[in-house]
């Protein structure tokens, strides 16, 4: 059987986090949501090249912008990012314990 890492809320409720995983940048349209809404740091815009290449998002080579994950481990898996996401490309997933 798996035990999921759980807490409890302020009520005393059990809560399971649910942890960032990916992002879909096929349909990510970078409009910079969940990186306002995300109080710790998890996500970076970068910039997409013609040719791919990842550059700064503020690059003037960036054909489009797109988030990503930066810093996975700072992620305390409150699914905020994911509930003002329009497009649904962030996915989450609780971890074992
Ligand atoms: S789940 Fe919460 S902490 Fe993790 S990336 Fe999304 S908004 Fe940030
Ligand atoms: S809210 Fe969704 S579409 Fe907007 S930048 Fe974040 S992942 Fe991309």
């Amino acid at each position: 059987m798996t035990v999921y890492v759980t807490g409890l809320t302020r009520g005393g409720a059990a809560w399971t986090p649910k942890f960032v995983e990916s992002i879909d940048q096929g349909q990510c349209i970078g409009c910079g949501r969940c990186f306002k809404v995300c109080g710790r740091g998890v996500l970076e815009l970068i910039g997409i090249t013609e040719d791919g290449d990842i550059v700064d998002a503020f690059d003037d080579e960036a054909e489009k912008k797109v988030m990503s994950v930066r810093e996975a481990a700072n992620c305390i898996g409150c699914e905020s990012c994911a509930k003002v996401c329009s497009k649904s490309c962030i996915t989450h997933r609780a971890l074992a314990a």
